[in-house]
Formats: structure tokens, C-alpha cells, sequence
């Protein structure tokens, strides 16, 4: 059998190219549009470029014509979007852009995804896969249990919002057009090739530099974190087992304050590489005003992944944190690079105001 072809939107951020690598592994071909905004590099793709197998291409998801051009011609069984404007300050600074990608973006890629499967040659309507990757967050604060797949939205964050109505016209199209989509709503990702303005990577760049590591407000807000590994082998489940239709929880059930999560990782830190004169990175946690609208706990059930799917996680937080740690430490080069395109005001904004 001819190996499967997944158009991946967004496949040059960190949990897309992460998918992508692991697509790869496995006998996906994969054409890769992404629009290499600050959050998206080509140097997250390094290795992977092979004419056969996987195919970059700068773009937007707002752009209809060139995603018909590349259905057109690639002829895709899937698509996994990953494409989106993800971080909650930037958001709050600027909604407009995330109401542009996330929610516009979202309808046009629907409205491509739709034509092309009316065209002739193309795959069934129902064999096609449409998964769209969202998050948590659009389940607000959880002031106790766990949300599940029927829990009501309720966004907090200009992000948030964005990603709750793109659920929403992802819904729309299935039950409407009949669409084979699926929503995966994933907890807070770590591991390599993020974004170092997140917080895990934020702490190690800021850490080594010796610069102050911010804390938002006293740091007990409860995040669930998953390695990007588990999340990547998710989705794929997802994609080729997951029923139409669905929704799907995605999270490793154990979740740590956002202050344990950073003393953790300033321990880890202080035995790879320690200070000089035996000071722990611990000593450089400041405490900064809380972000407006802060969610204190977010909490997802993921039990119907793992009886229907039968996924669990396999890394554990604690090793997957010292792999996370050390994989920066060894990767100057790939945050340099990053970096180097970005509004470096901004990290030193960060670096200022927090
Ligand atoms: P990221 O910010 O690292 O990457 C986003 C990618 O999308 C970048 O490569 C960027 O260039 C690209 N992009 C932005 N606008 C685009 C556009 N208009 N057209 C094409 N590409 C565009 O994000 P991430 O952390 O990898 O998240 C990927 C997806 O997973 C997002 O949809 C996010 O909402 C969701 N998610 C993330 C987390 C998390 O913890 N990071 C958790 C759950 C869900």
C-alpha cells in the first residue's frame, strides 16, 4: 500500500515539526505549509528534508489558493493542523492576529479541505481525515475534577477564545458537510524545539544567561504537562483510529504549579551545569505582577483516549523534564537561531518588566 500523504499546517513549530519527524518515522509522507512566523523555524526541519518523503512550503493557511494548489497536486488522505498563533501574552497584547489565524485560518483551511474532496480523483468524503490540534484552555479554569470531552467552554484568554471557536467551526463543518474531522484538546506540551518564550525554555535561556527567572504572581497556577512525544503519538492514533466526529482529551493526568514546575528545573539545572561559587538557578526565581485574567488551574480527563484508543503516556514528568533541560543546554545553536528572528525586545521586556 502506498504510504499515506498528511498535509501538516504549521509543521514548523515545535509540537508540528515534532509530529512531523515522528510522521516520518513512521511512512508518512508529508507536505509541510507553514508560514514561518517568529514561532516557526526551519532549523526545527533540519534533516528531515527529502524530496520523496516530506516537502516544505512557506505559507499561510489563510492563502485558499495555494492550499488548493498543493491538494491539487499532492493529493493529501489527511490533514493535521497544527497552524495557529499560540501564546496567551501575545494575545492579550494583540487579539486581532490570533482572530486572523486561528479562527480565519481555521475556516479557510476547512473551506479548501472541503473543496478538494468534492473534486474529482479525490479521497471519500468519509476516508478523508481532518485533524484539528487544540488545546485545554478552552475549558477555563477548573476549579476542581477534571474536564472532560463534554465539559462547556468557557476561555479566559484572547488565545483561548480563539481556539474555543475554531473548535467550533471545526464541529460546524463535520456535522454541516459532513466532514471527517476530529478535535484533539491537548494539556501544556514540553520538550525540544519550543519556543524559548514558553515557559520551560524561557527559564533555561533566561537561566544561563543568569538573568532573573519571572514568576507570574506567587506561581501556584496548576498546569497538566505532556511530553510532545506523547502528545505526537496522540495524534496519530487519533488520525488513524479516532471516530469522526469526536472529541479527544489529550493529558498525562499529573499536574504540578507553575513554581514547582521552575524549581524543578532550576535543580536539574544546578547538576548539569552549576553556578559558579555553589549558588542555586533557584536563587534567581523573581516573583512578577500576575498576566490579567490568569486561569489558576487548568485539569482535562483523557480516559477516553486511553479506553478507546488505548493510549497512555510513557515519559514521566521528571525524566522527560531532565531530557527537555539537556536537550537546550545542547542546542545553543537552534536557540541562537530562533532567536535571532525574533523581537528580542520582547525578551528583554520580559526580562525588564517581570
Ligand atoms: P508554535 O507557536 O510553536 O507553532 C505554531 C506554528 O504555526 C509556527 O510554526 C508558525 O509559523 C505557524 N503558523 C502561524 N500562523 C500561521 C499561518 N497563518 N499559516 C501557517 N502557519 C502558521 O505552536 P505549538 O506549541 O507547536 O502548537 C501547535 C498547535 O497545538 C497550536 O494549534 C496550539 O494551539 C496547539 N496546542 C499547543 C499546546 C502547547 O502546550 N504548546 C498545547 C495544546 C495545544
Amino acid at each position: 500500500m502506498p504510504a499515506k500523504t498528511i498535509l501538516v499546517t504549521g509543521g514548523a513549530g515545535c509540537i508540528g515539526s515534532n509530529f512531523v519527524r515522528f510522521a516520518l518515522e513512521n511512512g508518512y509522507k508529508v507536505i509541510n505549509l507553514d508560514a514561518l512566523t517568529y514561532a516557526g523555524s526551519r532549523s526545527s526541519l533540519v534533516s528531515l528534508d527529502d524530496p520523496k518523503t516530506h516537502l516544505f512550503v512557506e505559507g499561510r493557511i489563510t492563502d485558499e489558493a495555494l492550499l488548493g494548489r498543493l491538494m491539487a497536486e499532492h493529493r493529501p488522505d489527511a490533514v493535521v493542523n497544527f497552524a495557529a498563533e499560540t501564546h496567551v501574552d501575545r494575545s492579550i497584547d494583540h487579539p486581532e492576529t490570533f482572530v486572523q489565524t486561528n479562527v480565519l485560518g481555521v475556516v479557510v483551511l476547512l473551506e479548501a479541505v472541503r473543496s478538494y474532496i468534492a473534486g474529482e480523483g479525490s479521497p471519500q468524503r468519509d476516508t478523508f481525515r481532518f485533524v484539528h490540534v487544540s488545546t485545554d484552555e478552552v475549558y477555563g479554569d477548573i476549579d476542581k475534577d477534571a474536564a472532560t470531552e463534554s465539559s462547556p467552554y468557557a476561555p479566559s484568554s484572547p488565545y483561548a477564545a480563539s481556539k474555543a471557536s475554531a473548535d467550533h467551526f471545526v464541529r460546524a463543518w463535520q456535522r454541516t458537510y459532513g466532514l471527517a474531522a476530529i478535535i484533539t484538546n491537548c494539556s501544556n506540551n514540553y520538550g525540544p524545539f519550543q519556543f524559548p518564550e514558553k515557559l520551560i525554555p524561557l527559564m533555561v535561556t533566561k537561566a544561563v544567561r543568569e538573568e532573573p527567572l519571572p514568576v507570574y504572581g506567587k506561581g501556584d497556577q496548576v498546569r497538566d504537562w505532556l511530553h510532545v512525544s506523547d502528545h505526537c503519538r496522540a495524534l496519530e492514533m487519533v488520525l488513524t483510529r479516532g471516530r469522526p466526529g469526536q472529541t479527544y482529551n489529550v493529558a498525562s493526568g499529573t499536574g504540578y504549579p507553575n513554581l514547582e514546575v521552575v524549581r524543578r528545573l532550576c535543580g536539574i539545572l544546578d547538576d548539569f551545569k552549576p553556578r559558579d561559587g555553589g549558588a542555586s538557578y533557584g536563587d534567581l526565581i523573581e516573583h512578577v505582577e500576575d498576566r490579567p485574567g490568569h486561569d489558576v488551574r487548568y485539569a482535562i480527563d483523557a480516559s477516553k483516549l486511553r479506553t478507546e484508543l488505548g493510549w497512555s503516556p510513557e515519559v514521566a514528568f521528571d525524566e522527560g523534564l531532565r531530557q527537555t533541560v539537556r536537550w537546550y543546554l545542547d542546542n545553543p545553536d537552534w536557540i541562537a537561531n530562533v532567536l535571532s528572528r525574533y523581537d528580542g525586545r520582547r525578551l528583554g521586556r520580559i526580562r525588564q518588566e517581570r
